[in-house]
């Protein structure tokens, strides 16, 4: 140091968070596309698309890009396509009427005993098919207390809420403090009986699962997370860290799915996810979701007969536990139906004719006392 250094600096920015840093190395913002390895006529049609919604991928989920595929199954799900841009008769802007069932804002109520709670409706990552996405684009707003109030003052008067789903937007985008407030707010409501939280940090960001996440979300309700793996690439050793650390502080892991064309609906690809997802991080498989309505996303959807195939194909080949249910969430809120292979080929009375997992059909005849 020579005599004339300045002696005062002006502060340093706060340091960054490992997963803030994250984020920030990722992509942020359609310019930050052009660091991609893209050929310009790719690089045209993305920006054309992510025009339409937004984009966003932590560098650990970019890193997981194959760039020599251009059918990549990680690049499909978050970097723009021109094929969103393919409106198709019939898609929605709300495909699961999330909007009609809203009492009061960032609240949906179609189910007695659960409500959805909106805190932001921001992301760490946007998926390219998410059925939300007309509502992030449009609102696009993060979290404040003030805007939290009414949906905590409904939940409050209605006693037959016994569980609140953190959605969005992802919850987990929020920083520790937030979430500390939201789940005291929530603890302090004595009918609620568990938090559940829906999330794909842990998936796409998983360095934001840390020690002080996980306090700030425990308390007293049972504490679910609800991951969201597409497909085996996801599964590495900093999304297995991730989710030991949320396992090991009591956090029950569920997994639910969206089945994408071109990116999981091969027999070997959900085999492997299903299997790994248990055994490997101990989530359950919970839902396999058929791909609902969404808009600019015909070229991402299977027909329901294969997704009904492979659904009894899993079912074949996996353990029990191993096996997500599939469903479709119906348009204008009627909920999640199951909608996998059926098993009951015909029924005479209390005479069954009923399909094994092996495909041989056979007789069952109920007995049943007076
Ligand atoms: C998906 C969803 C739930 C949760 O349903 P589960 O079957 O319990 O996972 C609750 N409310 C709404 C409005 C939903 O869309
Ligand atoms: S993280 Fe969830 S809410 Fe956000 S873009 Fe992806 S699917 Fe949609």
């Amino acid at each position: 140091m020579t005599s004339d250094t300045k002696l005062y600096h002006a502060p340093a920015a706060a340091p960054d968070t490992a997963w803030q840093a994250d984020v920030r190395a990722g992509v942020r913002h359609v310019r930050d596309l052009d660091r991609l390895p893209l050929s310009p006529a790719e690089r045209a049609a993305t920006q054309a698309a992510a025009a339409n919604h937004k984009v966003r991928v932590p560098k650990a989920y970019l890193d997981l890009i194959d760039w020599n595929d251009p059918a990549d199954p990680i690049r499909a799900q978050v970097i723009p396509s021109p094929d969103e841009l393919v409106k198709t008769e019939g898609e929605l802007d709300d495909p699961i009427a999330d909007h009609e069932f809203s009492p009061v804002p960032r609240l949906t109520h179609r189910h007695a005993d659960r409500v959805l709670l909106f805190p932001t409706y921001q992301c760490a990552v946007y998926c390219r098919f998410c059925f939300r996405k007309e509502s992030l684009t449009a609102i696009g707003r993060g979290y404040t207390r003030e805007a939290l109030e009414p949906a905590l003052a409904y939940i409050a008067e209605h006693p037959e809420i016994r569980e609140v789903i953190l959605t969005g937007g992802d919850p987990l985008s929020l920083p520790d403090k937030a979430l500390v407030e939201i789940r005291a707010r929530i603890e302090a409501i004595p009918h609620v009986r568990l938090l559940r939280i829906h999330t794909r940090v842990s998936v796409a960001l998983p360095s934001r699962i840390t020690p002080g996440l996980v306090e700030a979300l425990q308390g007293r309700p049972m504490v679910t997370i609800v991951t969201h793996f597409n497909h085996p690439r996801e599964i590495t050793d900093a999304t297995e860290a991730a989710c030991r650390t949320l396992r090991q502080a009591g956090f029950v892991l569920l997994n639910q799915s969206v089945l994408l064309k071109g990116v999981n609906d091969t027999i070997e690809v959900l085999e492997e996810l299903c299997r790994e997802l248990m055994y490997r991080l101990g989530v359950k498989p919970y839902y396999l979701h058929h791909g609902d309505l969404a808009r600019g996303m015909a070229h991402r959807r299977t027909t329901i007969a294969q997704g009904q195939a492979l659904a009894g194909a899993l079912r074949a080949r996996l353990s029990g536990i191993c096996n997500p249910v599939y469903v479709l969430d119906l348009p204008e809120g009627g909920g999640k139906v199951p909608i996998g292979p059926c098993y009951v080929e015909a029924r005479e009375g209390e005479n069954w004719r009923l399909r094994g997992l092996d495909g041989q059909a056979r007789k069952y005849t109920e007995i049943v006392g007076e």
